[in-house]
């Protein structure tokens, strides 16, 4: 498939191909440079909002440093996300102890991250909160590519292909 070359700024319902670094509370938490940029439908909320709001209009090449607060980006801590679990019902084979990250399932089988922070005779206090909840988020962003969307990606919402899901 040819490059669209008439094609050089992100927009709605473009593919875009970025590369970022993340820091939080001064340390850097996730990157990924040109080769391994995330790919995603611009427009269709497939990254935080804080984020794709700020990418609108910047040109293939071009850098920029985006300030996400908590609402655009994973949340306020929710105390209500902070649960007892039965310790029978916590996960066969780990040993609960106070700071281990684990995956658990929620109702509908859908993973949910949970952090333990207490461990009692017959329960485990596990926080469920998105762990960069409350955080203020840098990015430093870097554009890498943009092309546009295929009906069948803008009719999912989402990117197919080299990067991209089914
Ligand atoms: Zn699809």
């Amino acid at each position: 498939m040819a490059a669209d070359s008439n094609i050089d700024s992100v927009a709605n319902n473009r593919v875009v191909a970025l590369a970022y670094k993340l820091t939080v509370d001064g340390e850097v938490i996730d990157e990924a440079d040109d080769k391994d940029a995330i790919v995603f439908l611009q427009g269709h909320k497939n990254i935080i909002p804080g984020l794709e709001s700020e990418l609108n209009g910047m040109k293939i090449g071009e850098t920029k440093q985006v300030t996400v607060s908590p609402e655009g980006g994973y949340g306020e801590v929710d105390e209500d996300q902070v649960e007892e679990v039965d310790l029978e019902d916590f996960p066969e084979g780990v040993e609960p102890e106070v700071g281990l990250e684990l995956q658990m399932a929620d109702e509908h089988g859908h993973p949910v991250y949970g952090k333990v922070l207490e461990v009692g005779e017959d329960s485990v206090t596990v926080d469920f909160n998105h762990p960069l909840a409350g955080k203020e988020l840098n990015f430093e962003v870097k554009v890498v590519s943009v092309r546009n969307a295929t009906p069948d990606e803008l009719s999912h919402g989402h990117v197919h292909g080299p990067g991209g899901h089914h």
